[in-house]
């Protein structure tokens, strides 16, 4: 297999940093929703391309929002049932 590249190189950047205005705190989990997987799992930093201060700030706020309810942990079980069922 040849070494090709798959993504043209971007230049990724911290979110938050760009733009002072974009909130980070858990009162806003439709910011935080684009860092986590549909699954619920914090996406890494290296992906993300946000800053190691503001990874540790997200990280934080999602935890706070999971715990408020606003966002989730996991699935919810009934629908992995209804996809394992489908299967
Ligand atoms: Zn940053």
């Amino acid at each position: 297999m040849a070494l090709k590249k798959k993504f043209a190189p971007r230049r990724k950047f911290c979110r938050f940093c760009a733009d002072k205005d974009t909130p980070l705190n858990y009162k806003n989990p439709e910011v935080l929703r684009d860092f986590v997987t549909e699954r619920g799992k914090i996406i890494a930093r290296r992906i993300t391309g946000v800053c190691a201060r503001h990874q540790r700030e997200l990280t934080r706020e999602i935890k706070r929002a999971r715990q408020m309810a606003l966002m989730i942990y996991t699935p919810s079980h009934d629908s992995v049932v209804k996809k394992k069922s489908m299967i």
